[in-house]
């Protein structure tokens, strides 16, 4: 089956005419060519990972950055007819997850290299990434400036074709700690301060270590009910996670992966084999907070 493509050309149409149908002005028409050629030259970063050295050139053709930038609200505005355009961008993921944390769901579009800075990108759909509302939210201002410092692109950057991330659980401290994955990706490599930096930027060592430890707390629960043994609970965890992606196989490393790398972490650690059942019944858990408003 051939896929559909849609052209950079039909996007800015339907952005700058809407629903009529009529011929663009001199200004449209010059406007047209210059974004094409960003959105192409754009490409060729993506298809070597410099999403970096790309150089916005809005200004120096004379363009008004912040007419392009508007464009993007074309794009997205309901009823218009980019919103087609919007619909199928924010549509480009075989799982509907946010493509930026993995967990939440697709709800917006982000600005990989952001339109305040890169106008010449507002509606290029490689520099579109659907994500949810949270992480679009926390990254607008982010502009990579070498190649460590990019964040992961999901459609142009591998990470998600094995596992990427890593992790380490403390038993002493009821914490457990995400990195990127050292057997795939040496620390000091591009790739590690890659993940590293994306995790950082959209604070999703704070949101892992948060999903984790509830996980973690539902399994001792659901061993302690079931009687079970603690390592036969997560070894079943690990099965049913494999089991998924006989489905889709992307799943134990995108939006399966923190939970993976978690189960693989509790299996790793001694103290949590052994112990881990009574953790219960040793801490409590959830308290209310040791202060109120008067
Ligand atoms: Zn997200």
């Amino acid at each position: 089956m051939t896929k559909k493509t849609y052209e950079f050309d039909e996007v800015f149409s339907a952005c700058i005419k809407g629903k009529k149908e009529r011929k663009f002005t001199d200004h449209e028409e010059r406007l047209n060519n210059f974004l094409r050629g960003a959105h192409k030259v754009f490409k060729v970063h993506c298809n070597y990972q410099i999403y970096h050295a790309y150089k916005d050139e809005s200004a120096l053709h004379g363009w008004n950055g912040k007419e392009l930038e508007s464009i993007y609200e074309k794009l997205r505005r309901k009823k218009s007819a980019g919103r087609f355009y919007y619909t199928k961008l924010r549509e480009m993921t075989a799982d509907g997850k946010c493509q930026i944390c993995l967990y939440g769901s697709v709800e917006s579009l982000d600005h990989y290299l952001p339109k305040e800075s890169y106008p010449s990108l507002s509606i290029s759909a490689h520099n579109l990434i659907p994500c949810c509302l949270s992480c679009n939210g926390k990254k607008s201002t982010h502009k990579p400036k070498t190649a460590n410092d990019q964040t992961i692109h999901f459609k142009f950057d591998h990470y998600y074709d094995s596992n990427w991330l890593e992790a380490q659980y403390s038993h002493n401290s009821r914490r457990i700690t995400f990195s990127p994955n050292k057997s795939n990706y040496p620390e000091n490599s591009i790739d590690h301060k890659r993940i590293s930096e994306h995790l950082r930027i959209h604070e999703l060592y704070e949101l892992y270590e948060t999903l984790a430890l509830k996980e973690i707390r539902d399994l001792v629960i659901r061993a302690n009910k079931n009687n079970l043994n603690i390592k036969t609970t997560i070894e079943s965890e690990i099965e049913l996670i494999f089991e998924n992606a006989k489905y889709y196989p992307n799943s134990k490393f995108t939006f399966n992966q923190w939970k993976l790398v978690t189960f693989e972490a509790l299996l790793k650690s001694k103290d949590f084999i052994s112990n881990g059942k009574n953790m219960l019944n040793e801490d409590n858990f959830l308290q209310p907070p040791e202060y109120d408003f008067a």
